[in-house]
């Protein structure tokens, strides 16, 4: 059977994987080695000369992702921002402008207002989840890249893909989703329409929080596309190394049971906060309050393991919560099997103080790992109990 065509959790483990011909190694070996030897001036053995332009492990996790996202290529890089940087820096020019999400990544609004910006290219952050203000952002000829990311980060925000981009597409430009946040087993945003995908694979492709790595990832019919961004990571050189990419498709293998897993107890959390007086809101798509409960249950096969709460007493009482919790542990990331609190305003958001992206002082994440969940509860009812 060619995985390819196989269905999402076996595709996740076959895609890319198959054993090593020479030994029957189940799992192919990791290609510590920076060249390769030539049969004769030009004469390379399976297209291999130097790890920048490829390495056999990390072509085996390049072959997952775009099997995984159902695209027809996919590049793998040394971080999720470095992947945004090369294909940023590959379809715009000084002058172009982006259209992005006002609640995307930290990160990914500090590259193109501080590093891009530098360079010439402007931006616009709207509410990707009001299409009229999306539309009012773009400026014809200028605009080229509708930047979507759904579930936001860190209000959950949820942004209609397939409407966006129809929307972007009669404008003419790029529509690339950052799929961090759902993964590809509860989102398709090549399914839904997208051109480009990107990835923090560091988060739940990875999943288990000991590899930092990105991707971009391409739609059938994006070969052109995927030539250039390839020369890009060729010629910058921000690339996984065969380490790392082995440890991204290790974890990749169980990522549909970790979906599920995380999904499930984030819902049970979701729900435990919202009674809670000491708790004014829950951003959880998976709650029928949440504004975009039904688009999520269209677009998504599940409501993945991240949420966050407004507190009622406000940046103090968000403080108080974020450095109570026991099992949930204090650190900046998300997506990994274990649990995290945020506080998103002085840790991962500290760098959009100030702009149209900060995020309120009130506002704690948790990042819900697959611990058993009567635990999981029981640190948040102690967390409760002393705000
Ligand atoms: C973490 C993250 C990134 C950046 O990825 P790195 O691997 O940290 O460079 C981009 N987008 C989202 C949604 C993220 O969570």
């Amino acid at each position: 059977m060619n995985s390819d065509d196989a269905r999402f959790d076996t595709r996740a483990i076959h895609a890319g994987q198959a054993f090593d011909p020479s030994t029957g190694a189940v799992i192919p070996p990791i290609y510590a080695t920076s060249t390769y030897v030539q049969d004769g001036i030009g004469g390379l053995r399976g297209g291999y000369e130097y790890s920048r332009g490829g390495n056999p492990t990390r072509t085996a996790l390049e072959t997952q992702l775009a099997a995984l996202e159902g695209g027809a290529h996919a590049l793998s890089f040394a971080s999720g921002l470095a992947a945004e940087d090369a294909l940023l820096r590959t379809v715009l020019a000084p002058g172009d402008h982006v259209v992005i999400g006002n609640d995307v990544y930290g990160g990914t609004h500090r590259l193109i207002r501080r590093v891009h910006g530098a360079w010439g290219v402007r931006h616009s952050t709207v509410d990707t989840s009001d299409l009229d203000l999306v539309r009012a952002a773009i400026e014809p000829g200028a605009t080229k890249v509708l930047w979507i990311e759904t579930p936001s980060n860190p209000l959950m925000k949820i942004s209609d893909v397939a409407a966006l981009a129809q929307l972007g597409h009669e404008a003419g430009l790029l529509v690339v989703v950052d799929n961090t946040f759902a993964s590809p087993a509860l989102q398709q945003p090549v399914a839904l329409g997208a051109d480009v995908v990107v990835h923090s694979t560091t988060k739940y492709l990875g999943g288990h929080s000991d590899v930092i790595g990105g991707a971009v990832v391409f739609a059938p019919g994006r070969d052109e596309l995927h030539e250039r961004v390839q020369f890009t990571q060729f010629a910058a050189g921000a690339v996984s190394g065969p380490f790392d990419a082995f440890l991204t498709s290790r974890g990749i293998k169980t990522l549909g049971i970790r979906m599920q897993r995380h999904s499930q107890n984030a819902l049970a959390i979701a729900r435990r906060l919202e009674e809670h007086s000491g708790i004014a809101r829950v951003y959880y798509p998976g709650l029928e309050s949440h504004p975009g409960h039904e688009l999520a249950g269209r677009q998504m096969s599940g409501f993945g393991g991240m949420l966050s709460i407004e507190l009622a007493g406000g940046g103090e009482a968000a403080r108080r919560f974020a450095e109570s919790t026991e099992l949930f542990q204090l650190a900046e990331s998300l997506g990994g099997v274990e649990s995290l609190v945020n506080y998103p305003s002085e840790m991962t958001h500290a760098s959009v103080r100030g702009t149209e992206a900060e995020v309120p002082a009130s506002i704690v994440r948790l990042s819900v790992g697959i611990e058993d969940v009567d635990d999981l509860l029981a640190d948040i009812d102690q967390t409760l109990a002393r705000l």
